[in-house]
């Protein structure tokens, strides 16, 4: 404990300083320390001012967050921050790194801040599901006024300091030494006897009173189904309504309710998830990683133009290759558009997207690959053209290279075979729209090297995305997934429900749609192509849920793109309108499968839709498949809409209880008219025994 927070006099001032690696969060020893140096401080008769810094590389960068939810040793935060907020000696917060949560809450505590000009301050509770609960809600706003308060409460985006000083959270900014300034700025303080400027005496500036309910308004679409942002604004409102300490006890109530809710519970798991995902336990920290200096891509269509964007964004240069002029012609137009779009709605300068537009190469010939570090396939999910594709990759790439497939299905091994160097052959599935969403499931084959792994998760942080690794098998993690929950939803359409009631539950549920919706928005032409390839290599009489799907497909309704699909659309209006013709074939195959019809509750939907997902996700942890139940949380949260305050399918399920969700999937199995399709994992079953969740493995 000794030694986290040091205290030491230089000259007249007293300097604390805290040195808890690496982001010197705000754990139990670090209160501790704070309040004995300010102790030692006040006692200091010489000491007229004091420095509050953080060692190493920032200021304190938040609470120790896995103290949550466990009892709180004292002293709590609030009470460090109210001792240094009443310091009859002035206290000034040196900042450098990023201050944020707990970490600004404490230099709000103080009476000055300087900052330097590279640090940056936020409050992102809200992110974990929480809010800051250490008097952030009532001292910022009383600082920088409502509106701005409002704003970086809600959203939990950080400031940089040029900035935070232009709107008043810090007093000063500094390019050079911060200690120096700091200690500097002291001096000022005590030469110009500046008061002790307390944010807690300070009234909240308000321009529009009714910012709160536009607040509320906007928040209950942009954040469907969220507890703490409205919890936030209550807070920041406290300030208008009530005095400072009153708000605070308030603050604190809102606080507990927050952290006490499954959803905080789902989004902090979430966050541990994250970090973990990055680790694989056979390619260790050190593995060496080849340089990725250019890229290929193949396919200039939907995906292929999307993941050749996440590279120009990274600046690395891509050669986009094509099979005709025209379909080039046609991809780079595309992603010329969704810059300009971009640029218009003013999140990209022309200058930017002149630059990333110079970076990205369209081309013929293979012969343009010879040269780059990676080659990433989009082509059309068919075997034999994917196995062609890579007998030529093979002969054109230089040794070394890395041979990726975007495939979302297809035998990772049976593509590598095709090549003579399987070790260097990796699935790099990236989601759709490619450029925006933030997964990439990486698929291993049986040879591929470790340093092709170690490469391709540390690209995927390069390109801004999170990687989770995958085993090959059809569809790897999420679509093996999400062939189960689509045959539960397809089984439910022919047992009573209708696509709007199906997606209703699960827009309900939290999910950014449900599964028609998407369907409609991927193309129904897709999956199609996946269940005729599926049911070809099916076991004869095996349980078959895709009728209904099939016979849309016959009729052409392959979703927005054709204007039609489980739903019809309006020109120009994507917004799904139920259809009657959709209707009418769902009956017919109601009535030709021989199914009586029913009412079916929104509960029994999510369940069989959810825990369709859980089940399998037991089945692709016992094989390995995937290496974590966080692994599988993380690339539904990712890639899927799952809602990050579920925390996922698995951790879902380990809040639902496993028994319970056991018990729920033997009886679809044993009442369901389509219960064959229900084997209750092996996995599952074997934690209800031990009395385990996921979470435990
Ligand atoms: P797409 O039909 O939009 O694009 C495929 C492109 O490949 C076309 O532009 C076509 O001209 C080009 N192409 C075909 N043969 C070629 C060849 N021999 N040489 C060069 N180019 C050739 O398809 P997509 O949706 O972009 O899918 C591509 C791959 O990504 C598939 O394997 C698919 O399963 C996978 N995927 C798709 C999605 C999705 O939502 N669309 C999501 C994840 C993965």
């Amino acid at each position: 404990m000794a030694g986290r927070v040091t205290y030491e006099r230089k000259e007249n001032i007293g300097l604390i300083t805290v040195d808890n690696p690496p982001v010197n969060a705000l754990g139990h020893d670090v209160r501790v320390g704070f309040k004995n140096a300010l102790e030692e401080g006040l006692a200091d008769r010489y000491v007229q001012a004091l420095v509050l810094i953080g060692g190493g590389r920032t200021f304190p960068a938040g609470a120790d967050i896995s103290e949550f939810g466990k009892s709180l040793t004292e002293p709590d935060l609030r009470a460090v921050i109210a001792a240094y907020e009443a310091s009859r000696k002035p206290v000034i917060a040196a900042i450098h790194g990023t201050a944020l949560g707990g970490g600004l809450e404490l230099a709000l505590g103080c009476h000055y801040r300087i900052a330097q000009d590279t640090a940056q301050v936020g409050l992102p509770e809200v992110n974990l599901g929480i809010l800051p609960g250490a008097g952030g809600t009532q001292r910022l706003p009383r600082l920088i006024g409502i509106e701005a308060a409002l704003d970086m409460i809600t959203t939990g985006k950080f400031v940089k300091a040029p900035q935070a000083k232009e709107m008043g959270i810090v007093d000063e900014v500094t390019n050079g030494d911060l200690l120096e300034a700091a200690l500097a700025f002291a001096e000022n303080v005590i030469d110009q006897k500046l008061p002790l400027r307390k944010i807690r005496d300070l009234t909240a500036e308000l321009k529009d009173e009714g910012v709160f309910d536009q607040y509320r308004a906007n928040f209950k679409k942009r954040a469907r189904g969220f507890l703490a942002p409205f919890k936030c604004i209550d807070c920041v409102e406290y300030c208008v309504t009530k005095d400072f300490d009153e708000g605070l006890a308030l603050e604190r109530e809102r606080f507990s309710e927050c952290l006490n809710s499954s959803q905080s519970k789902g989004q902090r798991h979430m966050f541990f998830a994250e970090r973990e995902v990055s680790k694989i336990p056979d390619v260790p920290k050190d593995t060496p990683i080849r340089p990725i200096e250019t890229v290929g891509v193949l396919g200039a269509g939907t995906m292929g133009g999307g993941i050749a964007m996440n590279f120009a964004n990274a600046g690395i240069p891509v050669t986009l290759v094509e099979a005709n002029q025209e379909a080039l012609d046609r991809g780079l137009s595309i992603i010329e558009k969704n810059y300009a779009n971009t640029v218009k709605k003013g999140r990209l300068s022309q200058e930017a997207m002149n630059k990333r537009m110079g970076l990205i190469t369209g081309s013929l010939s293979y012969d343009d690959f010879s040269n780059v570090d990676m080659v990433i396939e989009a082509v059309f999910e068919e075997m034999g053209l994917k196995k062609e594709i890579f007998t030529k990759l093979d002969a054109a790439c230089k040794p070394g290279a890395i041979l990726a497939s975007n495939t979302s299905t297809l035998d990772l091994d049976a593509i590598a075979a095709c090549t003579k160097r399987p070790e260097d052959v990796i699935g790099t599935h990236f989601f759709s729209p490619a450029n925006v969403m933030k997964l990439l499931e990486l698929v291993r084959g049986e040879k591929t090297a470790k340093d092709v792994i170690a490469t391709s998760m540390k690209l995927a942080k390069t390109i801004k995305k999170v990687a989770v690794l995958a085993g090959n098998c059809d569809g790897f993690i999420g679509n093996r997934m999400l062939f189960k929950y689509f045959e539960q939803a397809q089984y439910l359409l022919e047992e009573g429900a209708l696509p709007q009631d199906v997606d209703r539950a699960l827009y309900d549920f939290g999910l950014a749609m449900g599964p028609f919706a998407m369907s409609d928005l991927a193309g129904n032409d897709v999956s199609w192509r996946i269940r005729q390839r599926q049911k070809s290599e099916a076991p004869e009489g095996a349980p078959y849920s895709g009728e209904t799907a099939d016979r849309i497909c016959e009729e052409g309704r392959y979703g927005q793109k054709t204007g039609t699909g489980w739903y019809d659309y309006e020109p120009g209006n994507r917004t799904p309108q139920p259809s009657k013709t959709v209707e009418d074939i769902i009956l017919k195959v109601s009535e030709e499968k021989g199914v009586k019809r029913r009412s079916i509750d929104d509960e029994e939907i999510f369940k069989r839709c959810i825990y369709a997902l859980v089940n399998e996700g037991a089945k692709i942890l016992e094989e390995g498949i995937a290496l974590r139940s966080k692994d599988i949380d993380v690339t539904y949260v990712y890639g899927y809409g799952f809602p990050v305050y579920r925390g996922g399918p698995m951790f879902f399920a380990d809040q639902m209880g496993l028994r319970n969700v056991l018990s729920d999937i033997e009886r679809f199995r044993n009442e369901g008219v389509n219960g064959e399709v229900w084997e209750p994992a092996p996995l599952i079953e074997k934690l209800v025994k031990e009395g385990k969740s996921f979470d435990d493995l």
